[in-house]
């Protein structure tokens, strides 16, 4: 693990700083109007921005220029919201050049004195080609969907985390290196094997120890990914709901959307897919359901762009999130 050098604040996240401190100057002064000032919500708009600016700076496949850039991007942003950020770096040998790729995943930690602790997490990282693309596979993919989504929710998550109450603490986990793919056969999940590796080594040897329990231990997991096409449906995901000790975080979330009438989120299982969740699950042994709408016309295509993703797809997802962790016991 290292840690990572604190620089200026993103001008945007500023100004919406700003906004946030008058609004609650405002929220101060009306409190003989209004009993409780309302917690902080989600926006499908702000976390549109998001997605918006993470695609401005180009492809982002792990090792780049543009992924380095979106990493300094993160920490900033997330350190001003309030998180405790660390770097997980790795590395890996490139299976065709031999070229040794630095890796890199990110964990930001809300309420860090909590034991009990629930994870959220998204890749960070860009399909190198869009090898799905008809015209041309071996053109330019920004990743809109794949890839800025996930990292456009837990942005816009940020600001609810500092108020949220109870016993649990949240993780997002940016992972790195989950699509490094430029052959059938590469590997998948780098960043987050990797992560999960970690993990279990350090909850074995806690066990081990004379406290004989670790610090911090997970309680279960959700991935995000592919959340914002503008024509989003949520189906189970078949993995989540085979394993029982996942079966009840998916029920729990799915129940969630029912009861705020998110009409994105169908209640059956669907898809089979091999995503972060999975070394969570089977090494880490953490019990983490995939949000993920895998009917998505434009996976690994050269139009996965903002244009074809909404503000009202990541608000529906985002709400439905928030609420859940909101929840926990
Ligand atoms: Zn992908």
């Amino acid at each position: 693990m290292i840690r990572l050098p604190r620089k200026i604040l993103l001008l945007a996240w500023r100004k919406r700083l700003a906004g946030v401190a008058v609004a609650a100057l405002l929220l101060v002064g009306m409190e003989s109007i209004c009993p409780a000032a309302e917690p902080p919500s989600f926006s499908g708009q702000q976390a549109f921005a998001h997605l918006a600016a993470i695609c401005k700076l180009g492809p982002r496949p792990s090792g780049s220029p543009a992924m380095e850039k979106q990493r300094a991007m993160l920490v900033e942003y997330f350190r001003a919201a309030g998180g405790t950020v660390t770097g997980q770096a790795f590395q890996i040998r490139q299976r065709h050049s031999g070229a040794v790729v630095r890796m890199e995943n990110l964990i930001i930690e809300w309420h860090p004195e909590r034991r009990d602790r629930v994870l959220i997490g998204a890749h960070y990282d860009t399909r190198p080609f869009p090898d799905r693309d008809s015209v041309d596979p071996k053109g330019m993919f920004i990743g809109a969907n794949d890839g800025a989504s996930g990292v456009a929710l837990l942005m816009e998550l940020a600001p609810a985390m500092p108020a949220i109450k109870g016993e649990v603490g949240v993780d997002f986990v940016l992972f790195d290196g989950e699509e490094y793919v430029f052959a059938p056969r590469d590997p998948y999940c780098l960043g987050s094997t990797f992560f999960a590796r970690q993990y279990s080594d350090k909850q074995q040897s806690a066990a081990k120890s004379s406290a004989g329990r670790p610090s911090q231990r997970y309680r279960c997991g959700v991935i995000v990914d592919m959340v914002a096409d503008s024509n989003l449906e949520i189906w189970q995901e078949q993995h989540s709901v085979s394993w029982p000790d996942t079966l009840p975080v998916v029920e729990a979330i799915w129940d969630v959307a029912a009861r705020m009438k998110v009409q994105q989120f169908v209640a059956r299982p669907k898809h089979t897919i091999q995503d972060d969740h999975v070394p969570l699950r089977m090494i880490a042994r953490i019990p983490t359901c995939d949000i993920i709408d895998f009917d998505y016309p434009h996976w690994h295509t050269s139009d996965d762009t903002p244009a074809h993703c909404s503000a009202e797809s990541l608000e529906a997802v985002g709400r439905v999130l928030l609420q859940w962790l909101r929840e926990q016991p």
